[in-house]
């Protein structure tokens, strides 16, 4: 499972495996620590947080719009939650 993390200094989305408790921004080589970037949504592997992390940066450009509200952040698990379910089962 990983997290999709965003960086506090140049706003690069990323993703982090769930067991590891930092990570260099592959852009602007920043440490992104665990419990102080936000934690967008969990998914189950790098492909996947690689097709969220397009969706995440297509929605925002769209929108104008620099970070998500909670209640979109919610909303975003909730769409993953069905993607995943619906791919899983038979
Ligand atoms: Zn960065």
């Amino acid at each position: 499972m990983y997290l999709i993390i965003r960086c506090e200094n140049c706003a690069t989305f990323s993703y982090i495996d769930r067991f590891q408790k930092w990570k260099l921004c592959p852009v602007c080589g920043e440490t992104m620590q665990r419990g102080s970037v936000q934690e967008y949504i969990e998914v189950e592997n790098h492909h996947e947080a690689d097709a969220v992390i397009v969706e995440l940066e297509r929605y925002l450009h769209q929108n104008n719009r620099e970070n998500l509200t909670a209640e979109e952040t919610g909303k975003l698990r909730a769409v993953y939650a069905r993607l995943v379910a619906r791919s899983t089962s038979w």
